[in-house]
């Protein structure tokens, strides 16, 4: 969804349920239908209501730009879990940067890291990191305290939902996968943390 802050915030709160569910349910005067809804939910926006190039080019009051991105919900966006800040590319950025990595070595990556995932889950009738319940990732994968040592203060001061924080772990053990590794160390947990905390402010 691009330019997500300009759909109203009711369509944008009806996300939430069908994000945590994975099924659109639509009432009908004889009982409900459901619709099967899983789906990676890639949402875009832009700072403020003018866009500008350069951040410098805003003319938008702080109020103006604080409502605009206000009409992403705390709890909608805490079902988001990687967040990134995106820099305007500059005719000089595209030209000095390296060329960027194609998509079959990625794409590689990418499938040994979810076979990594689907063989250790196996037994449980698991495939993905995403579909492990908080629970059991909170005890029966539990990761020792010195590995969530960053996630637990988060926790603690409030800065993360307890939903925030099993995403943080699911996202945690996929870095550990991506790397090849058989457990999220505390640089995978803080690494998850991090994407997390980026705000677009
Ligand atoms: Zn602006």
């Amino acid at each position: 969804m691009a330019e997500v802050c300009e759909f109203g915030p009711e369509r944008l709160e009806s996300l939430r349920t069908v994000l945590e569910e994975g099924e659109v349910r639509i009432a009908r005067v004889k009982g409900a239908v459901r619709y099967p809804a899983r789906f990676q939910l890639v949402m875009a926006t832009n700072p403020c209501p003018c866009a500008p190039a350069k951040d410098a080019d805003c003319t938008c009051s702080s109020t103006v730009r604080r409502r605009y991105l206000g009409r992403l919900s705390g709890p909608l966006l805490d079902r988001v879990d990687l967040r990134v800040r995106l820099r305007p590319l500059s005719a000089l950025s595209a030209h000095l940067s390296e060329p960027p990595e194609a998509s079959a070595p990625v794409r590689e990556r990418v499938l040994e890291a979810r076979e990594r995932a689907t063989k250790r889950w196996a037994e449980h009738g698991w495939l993905t990191n995403a579909e492990v319940p908080g629970p059991a990732l909170r005890r029966e994968f539990a990761l020792p305290s010195q590995v969530t040592a960053l996630l637990d203060r988060a926790l603690e001061r409030g800065a993360i939902t307890a939903r925030g924080a099993d995403r943080c772990l699911r996202i945690a053990w996929t870095l550990a996968d991506l790397k090849g590794a058989d457990k999220p160390e505390a640089d995978e947990v803080a690494a998850a943390l991090n994407f997390r905390e980026r705000s677009s402010g």
